[in-house]
C-alpha cells in the first residue's frame, strides 16, 4: 500500500496544507505527480508531496488512524513535473510569498501540465507520420513508387505526407520498402531568421560594461544604460561569454511586445538554440516549447514574466530587460516578481543576474548604491546622439487648446503636421492606467486629495463618491472646485480609440494606427503592428505605454505624451516614480536615428518635479528627491510591505477578522511593523465576497513573516474568512 500526501487544486491559504489518500495498484507513484482524488466529494486535481509505503491494509490503516482513508481515482504523471531545483524553488517562492504551494505551481507550469482539473483538457503531444527507408531495391515497384522510394531513401527519413499519396506510400509500407513512425510535433516554430554575418563591434562604453559585469563579484548587477544606449549589444555579448563556457541564457522582457524583437536579436546570432515562452503563444505551442526546453534542445529562453520558471538547466545568465516594469509582478497569487525568483534560481546555479534599465525601480538602485548590487552604467546615447529636445505644455492654460478640445493643443497639433510633411513619423502616448477615473478641475488644474493622506481620490462610479484607497476616507462627488470655485469638474479618464478618432479630424490624410490592451489581445498584432509602424507603412502610433518602452523606431523624431502625469493622481505610493519612468521612456523614443528628435509633454502639473525631471531625463536628480519622500512616508525601500487581503461573503465578520488580525500582530511585533488599515480595496465586494486589506510596512520581514505564516494558516479558513498575502505589493 502506498500512502500519498497529496496538495488540493485550490489555491486557498487555508487548504495549503496536504491531505492523505491510498493507492495500491502496479506503479511506484513518485513525489512531484499529479493524481485525481475525491474532495469533499468533488472530483479534483492533486499534486503529490510524499509517497510512504505501508504493510498495512486499507482497513487497518483507517482503523489505527481513527479516519476512513480514500483511494485516489486515477494516476496522471508517471514522471514529477518539475525537475529537483524547480522543486525546490517552488517551495522558496511558496515561502517568501506566503502563498499556497499549489499557487505556486499553477505559475510555473504550462497549462497541460498544471495541477488543476482543466489541465486534462489542456493539448497533448502532437505527433506526426513519419517514414524512413528500409530497402532501397527498385525491382517490381511502378513507376511512381520508385519516385516515393527514391525520394525517402535521398533523405532517410521524411514527412510521411510528403512522400507522396497514401495509396502509394502504404504499397511502399506493405512491400518492407519503407517504415512508418510517429514523431512529436513541434507546433510552434521561432521564424527563421538569417544569421547575422558578424556582430557589431561593441563601443568603448559597452565593452567596459560587459567587462565590468563579467568582472564584478556580486551575483546581481544593474545596468543602468539611458535610452539609445545600446543595453541589447550588452546583453548578447554578455550571453556569448557565458554560452561559450557552457552555460545557458534566460533573458526576461517585461511585456509580450517586446519579446518578438529580443527573440529576433538572439536568434540571429545563435542560431537555432533559442526557445520562446510567453503568453501570446497558444496553450499548444507552449507546451511544445516547454517540453522542447526541458529536453535541454534549447540553450537560450526569451520570455516574459512567468519564463522565470522554463525549465532550462545549468543556467549561467539571466538577464531581465527594463527591470523596472511593474509587469514583471503577478498581480494574482502567488503576487511574485520575476526579479527576486530570478535572484533565488541565480543562486541555486551560482549564475550571474543583469538587471538592465534605464530608470531602474528604487529597490534595485537602492540596492546598487548600498554595494548589494554591482553597478555598470551607459551614460550616452550610441553616436552620441542627443536626447530629444523636450517641451511641457501647460494644459491649465486653455487658450493652448484647439477649439473645443480638451485633449490636444495646438502646439502638438501643428508639430505632427510638420513631421506629417516631413514625411517623419510619430508616437503618441496615453497612460493606460489612466483609465480608472480621477476627478481634476478643468479650470485650474486643482486635483481631489484626501485631506489625511494627500493621496488622490479616485471616482467610483456606483456610489457616486470620491475615495481615499489608503484610508477609507470618502467624499460626495463635488460640485464646484474648492480652489477656484469653477463648477468645470472633470473626471479623466480616456482611451486610445477616442484619440484615433480626433486626431484623424485634425488630420484627414494621415496614416493611423493604435496599439493598446485591447488590440494587443489579438494574437500576432503587436508584432504586425510594430513591424508595419517601423516600415513605414503609418504615420502616427497611438498607444499606450507599452509602446513607450524598448522600441526602437529610426524615424520617429516626435514622441507626444498626451496626459504625461495622469499616473500623478493614481492612489499607489509609487506613482509619482511610474509617472516619472513614463515621461523618461517616452522621451527616450524620440530621435533614435539619424534625425533629431522632438518631445511634447501636455501636462496639468507642469511643475511637478516627476514631470520637469522626467522630461530632462534625470533620473539621478529624481531619485534622491523621490527617495526623501520615501524615507518620511516610510515606503520601500526603505520598508518592506506586506499586504494582507481579506474576504468574506459576511462583511462584518471581514472587518472583525481584519482588526483582530492587526491588533494580534500590533501585539507581538510592537515596534518592529506597522500595521495600516483595514482598507476599503477598490473593488470592495467581488461577487458575494466582501473585501478588506492590511498594509504591514517593517524593516525586519524576515523576523515576521514566520509568524504571519502561521497565523494566516492558523486563521484562513475560520469562519468563512480566507486570507491571501500580496509580498512586496507595487500598489498602495
Ligand atoms: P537601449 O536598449 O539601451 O535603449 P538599444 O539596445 O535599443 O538601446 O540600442 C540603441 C540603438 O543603437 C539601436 O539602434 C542599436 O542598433 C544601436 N547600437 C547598439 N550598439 C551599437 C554599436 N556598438 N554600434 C552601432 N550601433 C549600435
Ligand atoms: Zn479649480
Ligand atoms: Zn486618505
Amino acid at each position: 500500500m502506498q500512502i500519498l500526501s497529496v496538495l488540493i487544486q485550490h489555491s486557498k491559504m487555508s487548504l495549503d496544507r496536504t491531505f492523505s489518500y491510498l493507492y495500491d495498484g502496479p506503479e511506484q507513484v513518485v513525489p512531484g505527480c499529479r493524481v485525481l482524488v475525491s474532495f469533499h466529494a468533488q472530483r479534483v486535481m492533486g499534486y503529490v508531496e510524499k509517497v510512504e509505503f505501508s504493510p498495512l491494509s486499507a482497513e487497518e490503516l483507517s482503523r489505527i488512524n481513527g479516519f476512513d482513508f480514500a483511494f485516489i481515482s486515477d494516476l496522471i504523471d508517471k514522471e514529477p513535473l518539475l525537475n529537483e531545483e524547480l522543486e525546490r524553488l517552488c517551495d522558496e517562492v511558496a515561502e517568501y510569498y506566503l502563498a499556497p504551494k499549489i499557487s505556486v505551481l499553477q505559475a510555473m507550469l504550462p497549462a497541460s501540465l498544471r495541477p488543476s482539473l482543466s489541465s486534462l483538457r489542456g493539448p497533448k503531444i502532437a505527433y506526426e507520420k513519419w517514414v524512413e527507408i528500409l530497402d532501397a531495391d527498385e525491382t517490381g515497384l511502378t513507376d511512381k513508387q520508385i519516385e516515393a522510394l527514391r525520394l525517402v531513401a535521398a533523405n532517410g527519413s521524411t514527412l510521411k505526407k510528403e512522400a507522396g499519396t497514401d495509396a502509394i506510400v502504404n504499397a511502399l509500407i506493405k512491400k518492407g520498402k519503407i517504415r512508418q513512425f510517429l514523431k512529436e510535433k513541434d507546433r510552434f516554430l521561432i521564424p527563421e531568421y538569417e544569421k547575422e554575418k558578424k556582430p557589431r563591434e561593441l563601443t568603448l562604453a559597452q565593452n567596459e560594461a560587459v567587462s565590468t559585469i563579467l568582472n564584478s563579484e556580486k551575483d546581481v548587477v544593474l545596468l543602468q544604460g539611458v535610452t539609445g544606449s545600446g543595453k541589447t549589444e550588452v546583453y548578447l555579448k554578455l550571453s556569448e561569454e557565458y554560452l561559450s563556457r557552457g552555460q545557458n541564457i534566460l533573458m526576461l522582457v517585461p511585456e509580450i511586445s517586446l519579446t518578438p524583437i529580443m527573440v529576433e536579436y538572439f536568434s540571429r546570432r545563435f542560431e537555432g538554440n533559442v526557445a520562446i515562452l510567453h503568453s501570446e503563444l497558444t496553450p499548444a505551442e507552449k507546451y511544445d516549447e516547454y517540453r522542447r526546453i526541458a529536453k535541454g534542445e534549447a540553450r537560450v529562453v526569451v520570455g516574459a514574466r512567468s519564463a522565470v520558471f522554463a525549465p532550462l538547466r545549468n543556467i549561467g545568465l539571466i538577464i531581465l530587460d527594463e527591470e523596472h516594469v511593474e509587469s514583471y509582478k503577478q498581480d494574482n497569487l502567488p503576487y511574485y516578481h520575476a526579479r527576486e525568483v530570478a535572484i533565488m534560481r541565480a543562486r541555486h546555479f551560482g549564475a550571474k543576474v543583469v538587471l538592465g534599465s534605464a530608470t531602474p525601480s528604487f529597490e534595485t538602485k537602492a540596492r546598487a548604491s548600498r554595494g548589494v548590487y554591482g553597478y555598470a552604467a551607459l551614460t550616452r546615447r550610441i553616436n552620441e546622439r542627443a536626447l530629444p529636445k523636450t517641451q511641457i505644455i501647460d494644459l491649465r492654460n486653455r487658450s493652448v487648446m484647439m477649439p473645443r478640445d480638451t485633449v490636444f493643443s495646438r502646439i502638438l497639433i501643428d508639430a505632427i503636421k510638420q513631421r506629417l510633411e516631413r514625411k517623419e513619423q510619430v508616437i503618441l502616448l496615453i497612460n493606460r492606467r489612466g483609465y480608472s477615473s480621477y476627478v481634476t478641475c478643468a479650470n485650474c488644474g486643482h486635483i481631489f486629495t484626501c485631506p489625511s493622506c494627500h493621496g488622490n481620490l479616485t471616482y467610483h462610479r456606483e456610489d457616486e463618491l470620491l475615495k481615499c484607497h489608503h484610508c477609507g476616507y470618502v467624499v460626495s462627488y463635488p460640485n464646484v472646485c474648492p480652489s477656484c470655485g469653477s463648477e468645470k469638474i472633470m473626471r479623466v479618464g480616456f482611451g486610445t480609440e477616442r484619440i484615433v478618432k480626433v486626431l484623424q479630424e485634425y488630420l484627414p490624410s494621415a496614416r493611423i494606427t493604435r496599439l493598446d490592451g485591447d488590440v494587443g489581445k489579438v494574437r500576432k498584432k503587436v508584432a504586425s503592428t510594430l513591424a508595419e509602424f517601423r516600415a513605414q507603412e503609418y504615420d502616427i502610433l497611438v498607444g499606450t505605454q507599452m509602446i513607450a518602452k524598448g522600441h526602437d523606431f529610426p524615424n520617429v523624431t516626435l514622441v507626444g505624451l498626451v496626459l504625461a502625469d495622469i499616473g500623478l493622481s493614481l492612489p499607489s505610493f509609487r506613482a509619482t516614480e511610474t509617472t516619472f519612468e513614463l515621461i523618461t521612456q517616452a522621451v527616450g523614443r524620440s530621435g533614435r536615428g539619424e534625425k533629431v528628435g522632438d518631445a511634447l509633454i501636455q501636462s496639468y502639473n507642469p511643475f511637478h518635479y516627476a514631470v520637469t525631471l522626467g522630461a530632462k531625463q534625470d533620473y539621478e536628480a529624481f531619485y534622491v528627491k523621490e527617495m526623501q519622500q520615501r524615507r518620511i512616508t516610510k515606503f520601500p525601500p526603505y520598508y518592506y510591505l506586506i499586504a494582507l487581503h481579506f474576504s468574506s461573503k459576511d462583511e462584518t465578520r471581514c472587518i472583525r477578522a481584519s482588526v483582530e488580525f492587526k491588533e494580534n500582530l500590533e501585539q507581538k511585533f510592537g515596534n518592529d511593523l506597522i500595521c495600516v488599515g483595514p482598507v476599503v480595496p477598490y473593488y470592495a465586494v467581488v461577487g458575494l465576497f466582501h473585501k478588506r486589506s492590511l498594509l504591514i510596512k517593517t524593516k525586519v520581514p524576515a523576523t515576521i513573516k514566520p509568524y504571519l505564516a502561521d497565523l494566516v494558516h492558523a486563521l484562513s479558513g475560520k469562519g468563512g474568512i480566507d486570507i491571501e498575502c500580496d509580498v512586496d505589493p507595487l500598489d498602495y
